[in-house]
């Protein structure tokens, strides 16, 4: 069977090929980069990673671009608060983000491009845009006509028709000739960064970046655009306009939206308390793999509820698939096949692929999954393994792992690697909310003293002593992380230093 996507455009689940032999070009919105990347953002960028993976998976290849929004209003205003320039101030976030895609296994996509690098190429498309008639100066600023291009609102199905006149739609402080009419380029404001250009100095809009960086490095005709659906409207649909005015050809083929993540059923929030960027996670000891396993594990289509339960959940379904793979990786097994077994491989394959190409079925996937999980597990405890239906077992692992990419346990020596435990900042961001997750300890101990080590070494007796094993296995793996191995012994428990 083929990849079926829904694709916001026909309202529809499609079959999905490309447009040209094997090739999947692919634009995704990227990051706003003002602030670090919170896990309502992480969500989308992991659904998309999904999606890659599995295209490359199918044996596609992939070209992706995605861009990094480093020129808006909110970053002009922050960056003039720091006292930095837009470049300088926007690095940080776009350094951070490197490395949180890194700590998410998200895979490197082939075109990671900054807005403010393809200014020439914006004030081109405007051009383009003058020209053709779609596009109007007023008071410097210039803007797209939406009279012009009578398929407007054909993603989002909007009907703007009884919007002409007063109603704001896409509230900005310029003049419009038309209230749907939105900014191509926004004329200069006093102490605000802007580049002198043909069309004047200012600035772009939003919309335009993305347009131009997609065709730039895509051609006029994408295969896939993908984001959130908080973007469908007016982002998209104004992407649309400019590209497709300009061209006069189709923009994207499939339009792929991921749905919101929400925390204990309330939209994530700073004021409500309830808004978390990936750092505050790993401030409070959870693993970035268990991170992803949960921000994968909910179909893209459906909204996603975060609670802190969800994410133990995680991370202990994340111990049984490593624990399984280090059973089958190290346990003997008598020599010789289980048939029954054998085909049991085969089914869980076939779940799980056809699963993802059912519009990315994760929840299948894994299903799937785990169900091999539970047979091998039994069949193990009761000696009915068989040595020849190993490497079938650990193949399925491999391939499952191609996409989910979270078995493998690399988390500690990722955050070491990219500073966590060096004593970089693991402030939680402003508004994060502190009550519910764990203290920030866990991961992210470096120097810990003996006093220390041993309190965490009796809550762990405690622990287990009362039967609460996933707990005394997070605390033993803290430990770790933090260079300190615990070792059981009849004699009771000891610990040491690595
Ligand atoms: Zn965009």
């Amino acid at each position: 069977m083929a990849l079926r996507l829904y694709n916001t455009l026909s309202g529809r689940v499609e079959e999905f090929h490309p447009l040209e032999g094997n090739l999947v070009r692919i634009y995704t919105c990227g990051p706003t980069v003002y602030n670090y990347g919170h896990i309502g953002n992480y969500r989308t960028f992991v659904f998309q990673d999904i999606l890659r993976r599995h295209l490359k998976y199918r044996g596609y290849k992939v070209m992706q671009v995605m861009n990094l929004t480093d020129v808006e209003d909110k970053i002009i205003r922050e960056a003039r608060a720091a006292g930095l320039p837009i470049r300088e101030f926007t690095q940080k976030y776009i350094d951070a983000f490197n490395v949180d895609r890194k700590l998410l296994n998200l895979e490197d996509v082939e075109f990671l491009v900054r807005a403010t690098d393809h200014i020439a190429d914006m004030v081109g498309l405007v051009q383009t845009l003058e020209q053709k008639n779609f596009a109007y100066a007023s008071d410097g600023s210039i803007y797209f006509r939406v009279e012009a291009f009578p398929e407007y609102g054909k993603l989002s199905k909007i009907n703007l028709s009884g919007n002409r006149a007063g109603a704001r739609v896409d509230a900005d402080e310029y003049e419009k000739a038309d209230a749907r009419d939105f900014v191509l380029w926004k004329a200069a404001k006093p102490d605000e960064d802007s580049w002198d250009t043909p069309l004047g100095r200012g600035r772009p809009g939003w919309h335009l970046e993305c347009s131009v960086m997609a065709m730039k490095y895509l051609g006029p005709t994408l295969d896939i655009h993908s984001g959130g659906t908080d973007l469908i409207f007016p982002h998209h649909e104004n992407e649309i306009a400019q590209s497709e005015a300009a061209t006069g050809k189709p923009f994207a083929r499939f339009w792929i939206h991921g749905e919101h993540l929400v925390v204990n059923g309330q939209k994530m929030s700073k004021s409500l308390g309830n808004f978390y960027t990936l750092r505050d996670l790993i401030g409070q000891g959870f693993k970035p793999s268990a991170i992803r396993y949960l921000l994968a594990a909910v179909p893209y289509r459906k909204p996603l509820n975060f609670t802190f339960e969800g994410l133990e959940q995680a991370e202990q379904s994340l111990e049984r698939l490593r624990n399984f793979r280090q059973r089958l990786t190290a346990e003997k097994f008598p020599p010789g096949s289980n048939p029954g077994l054998a085909e049991r491989a085969q089914i869980a394959r076939k779940g799980f692929e056809e699963g993802l190409d059912d519009n990315l079925n994760t929840a299948e996937a894994l299903a799937a999954v785990f169900e091999l999980v539970r047979e091998g597990n039994t069949a193990m405890d009761r000696g009915e393994f068989r040595e020849a239906e190993r490497p079938a077992y650990l193949d399925v692992l491999a391939r499952w792992n191609r996409i989910f990419a979270v078995i493998d346990d690399e988390d500690y020596a990722k955050l070491r690697q990219y500073g966590f435990a060096g004593g970089m900042s693991t402030a939680p961001s402003p508004g994060a909310a502190s009550t519910d997750g764990r203290k920030p300890t866990g991961l992210l101990v470096e120097a810990i003293s003996e006093d220390e080590i041993e309190r965490r070494v009796s809550e762990r007796e405690r622990a287990r002593h009362s039967g609460r094993y996933a707990e005394a296995d997070r605390i033993r793996n803290e430990l770790l992380g933090a260079g300190v191995i615990i070792e059981d012994t009849k004699a009771g428990t000891r610990w040491k230093r690595k």
